[in-house]
């Protein structure tokens, strides 16, 4: 009884500062929908540990970006086997389970369902899990494989585009623990900026405070900001929902995600 009364005490709290730019409560109920025009996002969901899986449409392109565990049953319930099938791009911000746990899963559905037109995977230089997925997946299915995969290890920060999408990767700062529990090193990390018809989606991915997402939510459209720290002290895995607003006012709308839940 008494957590019930601290978190709704908490949620007045949150309604309070929230400025109308801010499209998600906390805690945040997904999915999570924008669009404007032909320019489309839906956060299945973006819960630490657990998953992260979002779609983007612009015009006839669909687009997955940080495919975690359960993207498969999401896209299916959403667009259906034929539009999964002309999936052209998966973006990855990082390698972390929780963003890329689903990636086994997609290719091997697009091989059982015999995908025909390539699919290019974007992923920061550097990111293991992902060469580790593909080349686990080459061994198994590479001779049975009915599509292209095409790795592109993002090893700067061009600018490029795809699909008519404008796409401007950024680094940014994100950690993770060693065995002990104590001690972290750096994982490579980017946050991705798309631009469609004149409209702009930042998307951070996993990031402590950093300037270059700073310097990319500002102005945009969307901005898709994560506040994964638990309590209120800065560290540099993660935002706090105060550093994360912070970013999120800059842009003309946001969503916070990534939330502890
Ligand atoms: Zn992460």
């Amino acid at each position: 009884m008494q957590k019930r009364e601290e978190l709704r005490i908490f949620q007045v709290r949150e309604q309070t500062i929230t400025n109308k730019k801010r499209l998600s409560m906390t805690p945040v109920k997904y999915p999570l929908v924008w669009q404007k025009n032909n320019f489309y996002i839906k956060i299945f969901c973006s819960i630490p540990n657990i998953a992260t899986g979002i779609l983007l449409r612009a015009g006839e392109a669909y687009i997955v970006i940080d495919p975690g565990d359960g993207i498969l049953r999401d896209l299916n319930t959403e667009i259906g086997t034929k539009r999964i099938l002309s999936i052209s791009n998966v973006f990855i911000t990082h390698g972390h389970h929780d963003h890329v746990g689903g990636v086994w899963s997609l290719l091997t559905y697009l091989r059982v369902m015999q995908k025909k037109s390539p699919i290019v995977i974007y992923y920061p230089k550097g990111c293991v899990e992902i060469e580790s997925i593909h080349h686990a997946f080459m061994k198994v299915y590479g001779k049975t494989i009915s599509y292209k995969i095409i790795l592109k290890e993002i090893k700067d920060y061009k600018t490029f585009k795809t699909k008519n999408v404008t796409v401007k990767p950024f680094p940014v700062i994100h950690k993770e623990y060693l065995g002990d529990g104590i001690n972290t090193r750096q994982v490579p990390a980017l946050g991705y900026k798309f631009s469609f018809e004149q409209l702009k989606i930042c998307y951070g991915g996993d990031t402590a405070y950093c300037e270059d997402l700073v310097k990319q939510a500002k102005g945009s459209d969307l901005a898709i900001i994560e506040a994964g720290h638990a309590d209120d002290t800065p560290d540099d895995m993660h935002m706090t929902v105060s550093e994360a607003e912070s970013i999120g006012e800059t842009a003309k709308e946001y969503f916070l995600v990534h939330v502890p839940e």
